[in-house]
């Protein structure tokens, strides 16, 4: 597998360079892919939510899959979401009263950079991408949020500005907090605020990788590391990403995720139709996957351990 992927990946080599290359030069993610200006400030809209096939648990969640949209949340449950597993009984009794359930609707931007946040989110499936602009209207992706983290956490404790863009790149569900709320009980919960630094941690180190990781590493790792934290997060058998959607996550044009794409399909690593990737050979993804992926993860396991 590995041999056949170095061989596909060296025939490809010069043609990929150029493209690659300038890929690089202009990688940013036009805000007019991912930008649904709707109701930049409401939560997701409330409605009963369709029940995703499980793909993987990568946290062991006390999960309870019949927690659906827009329903009165069971106190003796915890959501699918890592921060509100972590809480003890005590501190999450504090939180349980606050939380609503949403539905995450792909595209859906939940608050846009100088917006001001009406609720934090707390994914319990979905992928949410937290995407910075720039002046000339490109944009490119800092973290992926899913399951394992929340949105607006640092913003809702201070003025409510959100510093990026937060969009829905695949749908999901969250529990939802009235920023008011989450600083009542911030206010009056030290286990929770110490449990939100580190989560803040978390994202710093999700974007300090990710500059270095844009800067040094080819269009093939930075994809494949891309996929790799995607599958953490996504709850379906297969994720539904064009590739022009997938250039635009990474940064690169469309042309170089085309090339590094059918490289990766030929070698058996995905299977890629109409839109559907599915991933094959999870072994060989991380192998061709940059040194990003498991930093960022090894920083996340020291933080929650
Ligand atoms: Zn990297």
């Amino acid at each position: 597998m590995t041999l056949t992927l170095i061989a596909l990946n060296f025939s490809h080599a010069n043609h990929c360079m150029n493209l690659i290359s300038a890929a690089n030069a202009t990688g940013c993610l036009p805000p007019s892919v991912y930008k649904v200006r709707d109701t930049p400030h409401a939560p997701a809209q409330l409605h009963r939510a369709v029940t995703l096939p499980s793909f993987k648990e990568p946290f062991a969640f006390q999960e309870n899959t019949r927690l659906l949209a827009g329903t009165v949340m069971p106190v003796d449950q915890r959501p699918p979401n890592r921060l509100l597993q972590t809480l003890s009984a005590a501190d999450f009794a504090l939180v349980h009263p606050h939380l609503e359930i949403v539905e995450l609707d792909r595209g859906k931007l939940l608050v846009e950079a100088g917006g001001e946040l009406t609720y934090v989110y707390l994914p319990h499936s979905g992928i949410i991408s937290s995407v910075v602009s720039l002046s000339e209207g490109q944009a490119v992706e800092v973290a992926m949020i899913g399951r394992d983290g929340i949105v607006g956490a640092t913003e809702a404790l201070c003025d409510a500005i959100s510093l990026s863009d937060a969009a829905v790149v695949c749908q999901g569900r969250a529990s939802v907090i009235a920023v008011e709320d989450f600083r009542a009980i911030a206010a009056e919960s030290a286990a929770w605020r110490q449990l939100l630094a580190r989560h803040e941690q978390s994202l710093l180190a999700q974007a300090q990788q990710s500059v270095a990781c844009n800067a040094a590493h080819s269009v093939e790792e930075r994809l494949s590391r891309w996929l790799l934290r995607a599958r953490d997060l996504w709850d379906g058998e297969t994720l539904p990403m064009t590739q022009e959607q997938l250039a635009r996550m990474i940064g690169v044009q469309r042309n170089a995720i085309s090339i590094v794409a059918h490289a990766l399909q030929q070698a058996g690593v995905l299977s890629y139709s109409r839109g559907q990737i599915e991933i094959i050979d999870v072994e060989a993804l991380r192998k061709s996957a940059c040194e990003c992926y498991h930093a960022v993860h090894a920083k996340q396991a020291h933080l929650f351990k």
